[in-house]
């Protein structure tokens, strides 16, 4: 079944000019771009967005990076959108990451790696309606 997913081009893909590399891979498998904007969000922002982290000990530099610089902001549509997107990111940490996923092809590290996608359809939604305030 067709369903959507927030992709987030996080800064330091932005930074490197890997926008159109990392849309590439998304098309190249069958997701479509919905919706798409470039985007500077600020701190109060990153906070929400982020708030199922906040216990965390790398919340603070999660909530900084995040707002550091432009980030590119997708919808992607698809069957299975969720999972395929998450598929094509790789682990979290690209040291774990499999061969040809994004984050193994352009992540730098465990915090500035490349990408974010949605972990369930409640978050989708959530996470859509953050950016683009739509369902
Ligand atoms: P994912 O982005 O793969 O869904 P999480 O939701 O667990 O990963 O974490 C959100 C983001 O927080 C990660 O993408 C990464 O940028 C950052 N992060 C996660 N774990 C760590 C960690 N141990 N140290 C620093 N940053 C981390
Ligand atoms: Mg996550």
């Amino acid at each position: 079944m067709s369903e959507k997913t927030l992709s987030l081009i996080k800064p330091d893909a932005v930074e490197r000019n890997l926008i159109g590399k990392i849309i590439q891979i998304f098309e190249d498998n069958g997701l479509v771009v919905e919706e798409m904007k470039k985007v500077h969000i600020d701190l109060e922002f990153a906070k929400n967005f982020y708030s199922t982290h906040s216990k965390k000990p790398f919340y603070n530099d999660l909530c900084n990076y995040i707002c550091s610089g432009p980030l590119v902001a997708l919808v992607l549509r698809g069957d299975n959108a969720i999972q395929i997107n998450r598929d094509l990111m790789g682990s979290t940490n690209p040291k774990e990451a499999k061969s040809g996923t994004i984050r193994n092809l352009y992540a730098l590290s465990i915090d500035k790696n490349s990408v974010h996608g949605s972990d369930s359809h409640q978050n989708a939604q959530i996470e859509i309606d953050l950016f683009f305030n739509i369902k």
